[in-house]
């Protein structure tokens, strides 16, 4: 940062690519994660806050501005009650309330880290993210997480509406400590059967990826009887690595563990016991 000798504030999207595009450049929105990277030769900061993007509007899909930072999944009246309060239950378990009082949509999903909480809990709601690149592109969030670019300037993220019921599982070793593994869950039933499923599995310690095995196993299948197969499954099948965090023995028991409590709570928040 010493070697910073610009802080420019971009009026358009495409005045800020511009200037991103040129060598020793850095986006800044919430500055968490920015303020902490060691990059040399780091010459020029581009303040994206300084382009607004902070719209939460509700239409065919409800689009959430790049720069909403993530406390709004607890306060603003769409979000926080979108899927049964999936948002704002959610919530909770990223970082503290400063974090999330500073820490924006957009950064937390435009350096791809691999432990992102909000990248899992989005890929679960299977959101598109739309990006400048050149020109505005709209993309699922599982398509975008697996391109390299760090230049693209992330713009705003799309919710699709739906009536699945989701739930978000983390361990981690402490509550501010990131996930050694997080989960989510997104299940639509009818008459206590699955008819479609999405399950998360992030901070592998790899970027979230979508468990497609075990969603096909649960498709047609009564939700209570098929919760201890679901976890043996992903045990087997969830790919993860070994970290200071943890081994990669312990990430496979741990991803069944998550399954479990994700399909318990999500069994329990449909009401089809009673
Ligand atoms: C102490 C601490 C604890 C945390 N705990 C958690 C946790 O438990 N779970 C979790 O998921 N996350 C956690 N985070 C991360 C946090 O949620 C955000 O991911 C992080 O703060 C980045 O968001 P930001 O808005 O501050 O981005 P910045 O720090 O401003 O930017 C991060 C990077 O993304 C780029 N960038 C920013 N905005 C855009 C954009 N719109 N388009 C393109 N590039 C952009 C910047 O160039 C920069 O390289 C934690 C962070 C900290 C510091």
């Amino acid at each position: 940062m010493l070697e910073v000798k610009e802080y420019l504030k971009p009026k358009t999207v495409e005045e800020a690519y511009e200037l991103g595009i040129l060598p020793n450049s850095l986006y800044v929105s919430g500055g968490l994660i920015a303020a902490q990277l060691k990059i040399s030769h780091l010459e020029r900061l581009i303040d994206l806050k300084s382009l607004k993007m902070d719209e939460i509007e509700e239409g065919e899909f409800v689009k959430i501005g790049a720069n909403t930072k993530l406390a709004a999944f607890m306060k603003n009246p769409t979000l926080s009650k979108l899927n049964n309060g999936f948002l704002e239950k959610s919530a909770r378990e990223i970082g503290s309330t400063q974090i999330r009082n500073m820490a924006t949509v957009g950064g937390s999903m435009a350096f791809k880290l691999g432990w992102s909480d909000v990248i899992t809990i989005f890929m679960t709601m299977k959101s598109q993210i739309e990006f400048y690149d050149g020109g505005f592109q709209r993309v699922p969030l599982e398509n975008y997480i697996k391109n390299g670019k760090r230049t693209q300037i992330v713009t705003a993220v799309y919710l699709p509406k739906s009536t699945h019921f989701m739930a978000f599982e983390k361990f981690a070793k402490s509550t501010f400590d990131i996930a050694t593994l997080n989960l989510g869950a997104a299940i639509l039933l009818e008459n206590g059967v699955v008819k479609d499923a999405t399950i998360v599995v992030g901070s592998r310690p790899m970027i979230s990826e979508r468990i497609r095995e075990v969603e096909e196993f649960l498709k047609g299948k009564e939700l209570s009887n098929s919760i201890e197969e679901a976890a043996k499954l992903i045990e087997k099948v969830v790919k993860v690595g070994t970290d200071m965090r943890a081994s990669a023995e312990y990430r496979k028991v741990l991803a069944g563990a998550l399954l479990k409590k994700a399909m318990r709570r999500i069994y329990h928040e449909s009401g089809i016991q009673s």
